[in-house]
């Protein structure tokens, strides 16, 4: 894909060579000082209580929405043992509208932990506040380097962002190898003198340049440097989750239809895309769909409709199929391959429905469709294409 975006573009000239660690730090903290965002209620104030209830309100939610909750929260319990006491009922009342309620039901169960395990006050090592409900690593790091100047690394969403840009990481940063490497990065570059600030600095760079659209590339202090920029992969990077490879589903439809164009409709009831739905029986199978696999389910199904004399046609029909192309269809989860057996039956039966009076995935009609070109071939019209995409 082009970038067309001005501020993104690539730049030309020498291969880019990313500053050390102790470089990155002391820019993005000279930055935070001079661009950086400084009055947020949470900055400055040394309580890990209050960088903690901003961090669990902040992993979901924006900035803006999250200042609203944050004073009214503080009303209502202005210290962790405040909250530590307040009834759940309470907590999820002060908590509605900001969504995900589990962070909710843990902030209390976390308040109720510090008060029994840490006399009440948040302890500053990174393990024991990971040992915590509802916190993570990078929380921990966090809490631990905002609130006590500890030298604790974050990675969030916004910090990973940054990261891959900066370093031209390539791959999803969910995979467990380039979180490792993100990781690295991050215990690497966090100094040891104003940790908090550099931490900071590092959400604040994400929020306001590295964004995940149109990011401000000319007002980035890393853009002397930043791979992503020079290789014009700002667009591409972080690497996007991979979609998930489709099972392939195969199976042989038995379309019986009488004279009136009736055909025979099975209810759905197991659990599926199509449970609740009426479909032609259906039998799975594999892409090579032998027919000796296949018959003994189809004679019960046979049987089960009072069909048995169509045993041999079934079975010359079946024969006929190898080597003919599928019908397929696809869905988000998943792409399904169908090839047709056609019966005409004469006469109403009581499992026979017109179609428009049931409930029918968008599939039934072109097996129908199918169906109905199977009847002409097999009366000597020309065989006719049968794989459709839709
Ligand atoms: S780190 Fe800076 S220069 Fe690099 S992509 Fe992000 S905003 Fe642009």
């Amino acid at each position: 894909m082009v970038d067309m975006n001005p501020a993104t573009q690539s730049i030309s000239g020498p291969a880019v060579c990313p500053m050390t660690g102790e470089q990155f730090a002391a820019v993005l903290v000279n930055w935070q000082a001079q661009h950086g965002r400084q009055s947020l209620p949470w900055q400055h104030t040394g309580d890990a209580y209050k960088v903690w209830l901003s961090e669990v309100m902040l992993q979901q939610t924006q900035v803006a929405t999250v200042l609203t909750y944050y004073d009214k929260f503080l009303r209502v319990c202005p210290t962790v043992r405040d909250l530590a006491c307040a009834a759940e009922q309470d907590v999820m009342q002060l908590w509605a509208g900001l969504g995900y309620y589990s962070r909710a039901r843990n902030l209390h169960a976390c308040a109720q932990q510090v008060v029994e395990r840490f006399g009440g006050a948040f302890p500053r090592d990174v393990a024991d506040l990971e040992s915590l409900p509802g916190i993570g690593r990078s929380t921990a790091g966090a809490i631990a380097s905002l609130a006590y100047g500890v030298q604790a690394p974050i990675l969030d969403g916004n910090v990973k962002r940054v990261f891959c840009r900066y370093y031209g990481v390539e791959g999803y940063p969910e995979q467990s190898a380039v979180k490792k490497q993100l990781w690295l990065i991050a215990e690497t570059n966090v100094p040891q003198i104003n940790p908090g600030q550099y931490n900071q600095a590092l959400m604040d760079l994400g929020a306001t340049r590295c964004t995940p659209r149109n990011p401000d590339c000319r007002q980035c202090p890393l853009s002397d440097s930043c791979v992503a920029l020079r290789k014009g992969m700002v667009g591409q990077l972080p690497t996007p989750k991979p979609r998930k490879v489709r099972p392939m589903l195969y199976f042989v439809s038995l379309v019986v239809q009488d004279e009136a164009g009736a055909t025979l409709l099975d209810y759905q009831t197991e659990k599926g895309v199509w449970q609740g739905l009426w479909t032609p029986p259906c039998v799975a199978c594999d892409e090579e769909h032998q027919p000796a696999a296949l018959l003994p389910e189809l004679e019960q199904i046979l049987s089960r409709w009072g069909l048995s004399d169509a045993r041999q046609e079934v079975l010359e029909q079946l024969q006929c199929l190898q080597g003919q192309p599928w019908l397929v269809h696809e869905l988000t989860h998943r792409k399904m391959h169908f090839k047709v057996l056609a019966l005409k039956r004469p006469g109403l039966h009581t499992a026979f429905h017109q179609i428009s009076e049931k409930p029918v995935p968008r599939i039934v009609h072109k097996l129908l469709e199918q169906a109905g070109r199977s009847d002409e071939s097999t009366q000597g019209s020309v065989a006719q294409q049968n794989t459709l995409d839709f």
